[in-house]
């Protein structure tokens, strides 16, 4: 039988990918979003790609009679993929209400909602923002946490107690905790990807808007970092790689009702900020304008994941190489464009 998940912020950067993947693989997916940072003209792109329209609630989760409502015509739900989220950590340190009530008013609601109408497995998106700086890389799942850094970064840390207290509560109950490393990149059809609004926080946008000309110049923010070339160093995970440890750590819920579960989804190699823009100029021809400027305050120097849980417990790794994730977010920004 054909079973149904509910993608909340499934009409997001992630979500839609995620859709994606699971409408390929046999899913029904219904999208709960408010669309406060997308459009539904993603559910085009989704449609186009799969030659399925998922199913769309236009709520917002913080809303409960809105969500109950939802929920109650989506009882038969086999598990629910919550991505609803605000997710700009500058904004989160000047509106911290705000995305406090956003992120965690919405989780709660989900929760209860799930419990109400029994509905089994959440898949939660937390972050590595999770572990700050590490004292020791790679990171482990096991890795202490560090206090967060942000808002944005402790409504992660907070919802992930929240799950786990709540599965501990209800036997009936699984969630698996994602801690997405830096996501990056489109589907490689060009018809979805990220669209950020405003002024790019993140580098990987910012990097194709500067080769489209649309930003002058990239500032690398700093060149001293006690890392092998200087640069700050991360993990760079495809978006489509991401989409399909969604659809794994689902699969083994849904076979291995085992409580709170957590994964780190990372490529487990880091890559230095030179380096990303450097394979970014071989992949796709563009020569890039930037200039190095001083260090971007609480940037962490390093951090990549050690992604072995997952290979072992959800037979998941990635597997899209660098190059043809910049190729595709190349794609996405040109495409995006001519719209
Ligand atoms: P996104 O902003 O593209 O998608 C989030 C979606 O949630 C949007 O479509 C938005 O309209 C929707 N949304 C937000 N609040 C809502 C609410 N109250 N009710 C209904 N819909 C709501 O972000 P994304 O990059 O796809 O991120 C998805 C999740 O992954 C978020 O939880 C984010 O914190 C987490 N995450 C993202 C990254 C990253 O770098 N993109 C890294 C780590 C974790
Ligand atoms: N970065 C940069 N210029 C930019 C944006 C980011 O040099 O305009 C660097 C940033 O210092 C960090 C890396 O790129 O080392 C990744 O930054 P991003 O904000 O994308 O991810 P995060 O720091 O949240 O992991």
């Amino acid at each position: 039988m054909t079973q149904k998940i509910i993608v909340t912020g499934g009409c997001g950067y992630i979500g839609s990918h995620t859709t994606v993947a699971l409408q390929q693989a046999g899913f029904n997916v219904v999208i709960f979003d408010n669309l406060v940072n997308s459009s539904a003209d993603v559910i085009t792109g989704i449609t186009q790609i799969t030659g399925i329209s998922p199913e769309f609630e236009q709520i917002d989760c913080t809303d409960l009679t809105a969500i109950r409502d939802a929920f109650s015509r989506h009882r038969d739900a086999a598990g629910v993929i919550h991505f609803a989220a605000l997710k700009a950590v500058g904004e989160s340190v000047s509106k911290p209400t705000e995305y406090y009530r956003n992120n965690l008013v919405s989780l709660l609601n989900v929760l209860d909602m799930m419990v109400a109408f029994n509905i089994p497995n959440i898949v939660f998106s937390s972050s590595a923002t999770v572990y700050g700086d590490a004292d020791n890389l790679p990171v482990r799942e096991d890795t202490p946490l560090k206090p967060a850094t942000s808002p944005y970064g402790q409504t992660k840390v907070i919802g992930e107690s929240i799950i786990r207290d709540a599965v501990a509560a209800h036997p009936g109950l699984n969630s698996c905790l994602l801690r997405y490393f830096n996501p990056i990149g489109a589907h490689p059809s060009g018809l979805i990807g990220e669209s950020p609004s405003g002024i790019p926080n993140n580098l990987l946008p910012y990097i194709t808007q500067t080769a489209a000309g649309i930003r002058e110049c990239l500032s690398v923010f700093g060149d001293d970092y006690d890392t092998p070339d200087g640069f700050c160093i991360r993990d760079y995970i495809d978006v489509n790689d991401l989409a399909a440890a969604h659809l794994s750590a689902l699969r083994y819920m849904i076979s291995h009702p085992t409580g709170t579960d957590v994964f780190n989804l990372g490529t487990g190699r880091g890559v230095s900020v030179m380096e990303l823009i450097k394979t970014f100029e071989q992949a796709t021809g563009q020569k890039l304008n930037y200039k190095i400027t001083a260090r971007r305050p609480g940037d962490i120097p390093a951090i990549w994941a050690d992604p072995s849980r997952a290979e072992r417990l959800l037979g998941w790794r990635a597997r899209v190489p660098l190059s043809d994730t910049l190729l595709s977010a190349w794609r996405w920004q040109t495409k995006s464009m001519k719209k």
